[in-house]
């Protein structure tokens, strides 16, 4: 086998270069660093395992938290060797030598994990009358958040032996019942109409997608094949889901939760209020989504759009955006809004922390990834010259800004984001970018490009908030009767997609069983984070738009990692994410963007 060893990667300039770490996979510094991970993470272990006073003092619990502070900074539980091999195996997942290095590594990190834990488990068990003691210490500071979300989900844990207890049933009571109902549509395949006008026998995903070709035939004979797939599971997955509900039921009862979504909104560090006025915000201006669809209907020459329909592309988009010509344009974008994002491409590309083209063995899709605050972020992409992959190259660098800048400014245990903003920066520099290119594009061009744009901010804001609804319902609704038929679910979920789409978008029949193959209702109420994350983009948007001078207000944002809630750190900008009226700025953008694009239509006479 062919391996492609860091030395040639550094020639290249658009691969990854990992010369920084190792000369290659058999380098004897992988098994020196991981011999320096395993002495330093003992060290650690060894002196404060038996150790009660750093529970009860806060000086010491300071010496505690600086120790460990630098141990996740350089080490860590897999330290470079860990984060190489990672790496490597997402350039080259057929090779199977590389494979076993990584399982290896992944062992002892394992192991490390294990033993290292009691130490954060500990602290989370300080009584809470002593808590205030901890939190106002001045010198534990630069750890008070740190300590706020250990405190926060400790609230709710239950003695250590039940929660042995319920980790021990978990398998049985919830993960393999969401496995069942997966297992069985991943084997699910049918024989349908193909872009080419051939047939062909086809996976679900497969079949999923084509639901919304360009073409009418083959699109209407997908959503056939798919709607007699969720048909006929749909009497399993009623069962799988009431399971689960139930399950989530008596957890919530044991814990003493108040509302099925509050330890989602604890576990990504977002306040209730907060969660509330989005749902709230969103859900008040469906109006939006309803038009968009009447649109749409209209440019596709019908009364309604069936279900399957809404998400059709009408219209190809042309253009050719080599990956040099895109990173010209973001640069001169980026440069635009402030030298710093500019600066972290340019670095970036010198460096070789790009991979940038598709090639045998390497992983599909896209992604920016960080381990240590020590080490080096890297972006993974599939360049193939379109006008998505121009958004991609973006949306990734948008996330590594992030980490850049939350890598200067914050301590190794907040080098992180929260789930609820995750997506703030990468949304915010894919739109600018978008922007860019419209202002270059013909009248034609722009409609395509604008109406594609709408279908995705409606899917991630509109679509995921009248999920979140759904899913509010649907426990509500469980736990008040202790068990919903297939029947019921389908009219719960039905209500909600109609209540965003429309009188244009028709709840087809066969799609009120869609929901069987809705993956994200099964992990529970994580959906709002794909609203929040972009609808907060699209406000910081606005508000440069307006005054370019804040982005300073925007890079701070950007800076404060997970050293304070969301809620706190906005608050310190001036921006109060709990009242509904900042929602609006971002939804505005949305409506502003439908209307453009209305006014285009019928200047082109497509309307
Ligand atoms: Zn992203």
């Amino acid at each position: 086998m062919k391996k492609i060893t860091p030395r040639k990667i550094k020639k290249t300039g658009t691969t990854w270069d990992l010369t920084k770490f190792y000369n290659g996979d058999d380098d004897p510094g992988i098994e020196e660093n991981r011999k320096a991970v395993e002495r330093k993470s003992y060290a650690f272990i060894n002196k404060w395992k038996d150790r009660k006073d750093y529970l009860k003092e806060p000086a010491v619990l300071l010496k505690a938290l600086d120790e460990y502070e630098a141990w996740k900074r350089d080490y860590g539980t897999d330290g470079d060797a860990g984060y190489y091999f990672w790496l490597r195996t997402q350039i080259d997942r057929n090779d199977p030598e590389l494979k076993a290095k990584f399982n290896k590594i992944e062992e002892f990190k394992r192991r490390v994990e294990n033993d290292i834990q009691f130490f954060y488990l500990r602290i989370a068990k300080i009584p809470k009358a002593c808590q205030p003691d901890f939190l106002k210490y001045k010198g534990l500071g630069k750890y008070r958040h740190f300590l706020e979300r250990i405190f926060a989900e400790a609230a709710y844990m239950l003695s250590e032996k039940e929660e042995k207890v319920l980790n021990l049933k978990s398998a049985t009571s919830y993960e393999n019942w969401v496995r069942m109902t997966s297992d069985f549509l991943a084997k699910e395949e049918a024989r349908v109409l193909l872009e080419d006008g051939s047939r062909g026998t086809k996976t679900l995903p497969e079949i999923a997608s084509l639901t919304s070709s360009n073409n009418k035939k083959v699109r209407d004979i997908a959503a056939k094949a798919f709607n007699a797939i969720m048909e006929k599971h749909a009497e399993v997955a009623e069962v799988e889901l009431n399971s689960i509900l139930g399950n989530k039921k008596v957890d919530d009862e044991l814990r003493g939760v108040s509302r099925p979504d509050l330890l989602r909104h604890i576990s990504d560090d977002i306040d209730s209020e907060v969660v509330d006025a989005l749902i709230k915000s969103v859900s008040g201006r469906f109006d939006i989504p309803t038009r968009y669809y009447a649109l749409k209907a209209k440019l596709l020459g019908v009364k309604r759009l069936r279900y399957h329909e809404r998400n059709v592309e009408i219209w190809d988009i042309a253009g050719k955006y080599t990956y040099e010509k895109a990173g010209r344009l973001i640069h001169k974008v980026f440069q635009g809004l402030d030298s710093t994002f500019s600066g972290i491409l340019t670095g970036y590309s010198k460096n070789s922390q790009f991979d940038v083209y598709p090639r045998k063995g390497k992983g599909s899709g896209a992604f920016c990834v960080y381990h240590l605050i020590s080490q080096p972020t890297y972006i993974l992409l599939n360049h193939t010259d379109k006008l998505r992959d121009v958004l991609t190259l973006a949306h990734e660098l948008g996330h590594g800004i992030n980490n850049e800048l939350i890598r200067a400014r914050q301590n190794a245990l907040n080098f992180g984001t929260p789930t609820s903003t995750a997506e703030v920066a990468s949304t915010f520099m894919e739109d600018f970018v978008l922007q860019e290119i419209l202002k270059g594009a013909s009248d034609e061009q722009k409609l395509a490009i604008m109406v594609m744009k709408l279908n995705d901010d409606i899917s991630t804001i509109f679509r995921q908030v009248a999920c979140y609804t759904f899913e509010q319902e649907l426990h509500s609704e469980f736990r008040q009767k202790g068990y919903l038929s297939k029947k019921e679910i389908g009219k719960i979920f039905q209500k909600h997609m109609a209540s965003y789409m429309g009188g244009s978008v028709e709840q087809s029949k066969g799609s009120e069983n869609w929901w069987v193959y809705w993956s994200h209702i099964r992990y529970f109420f994580y959906v709002y984070s794909y609203a929040s994350g972009l609808l907060i983009s699209k406000s910081l948007q606005y508000s440069v738009k307006k005054d370019p001078g804040v982005i300073h207000n925007v890079k701070e944002f950007l800076s404060a990692g997970l050293s304070d809630s969301p809620k706190n750190i906005f608050m310190k900008l001036g921006i109060d994410i709990t009242d509904i009226t900042f929602w609006d700025k971002g939804l505005d953008e949305v409506e502003t963007l439908l209307e453009e694009t209305t006014v285009l239509a019928r200047k082109l006479g497509k309307i």
